[in-house]
């Protein structure tokens, strides 16, 4: 009597591996459950409980989101305000973490896109005192 290498081998010794073979076929691998020559995803009897299971999982990785809604996120105020919320929203368990987090990150990306936006308003404002020639220049060349 052998024992595959790396199997769970039962009471008498003999590794119990579902009896499934794949489309491609390849054997499932799979531990096979008590009274069962398969494994939990291939066991005829095990419909319902897998179906259940599916069930389960599937509410389980449902993500908690408030209604929709959209929110102005044009200035850092508006993040800020955002931020908040979230946070506020999370804590009170209104907001997944995932989503919580998600925010967090896009809120991340908004501040560096004002701060951008800002810096290059600014820098145009500069332009056109310092070198008003060559800011006219460039405004036309960005409009084309
Ligand atoms: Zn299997």
């Amino acid at each position: 009597m052998s024992v595959e290498v790396g199997a769970r081998p039962d009471k008498v010794g003999v590794s119990r591996r579902c009896v499934h073979v794949h489309a491609s076929g390849k054997s499932c691998g799979g531990f096979a459950i008590a009274g069962s020559a398969f494994c939990f995803a291939h066991d005829p009897g095990s419909v319902g409980k897998r179906d259940a299971a599916r069930r389960r999982g599937g509410q389980a990785r449902r993500v908690v989101t408030l209604a929709e809604s959209n929110v102005a996120v044009r200035s850092l105020g508006d993040v800020v305000a955002l931020v908040e919320t979230t946070i506020n929203d999370v804590r009170a368990g209104r907001v997944d973490v995932r989503v919580a987090n998600a925010v967090g990150v896009l809120a991340n990306v908004a501040i560096r896109a004002i701060e951008r936006s800002d810096l290059e308003a600014r820098l145009a404002v500069l332009e056109a005192v310092l070198e008003p020639d060559r800011a006219r220049t460039v405004a036309q060349r960005r409009r084309a």
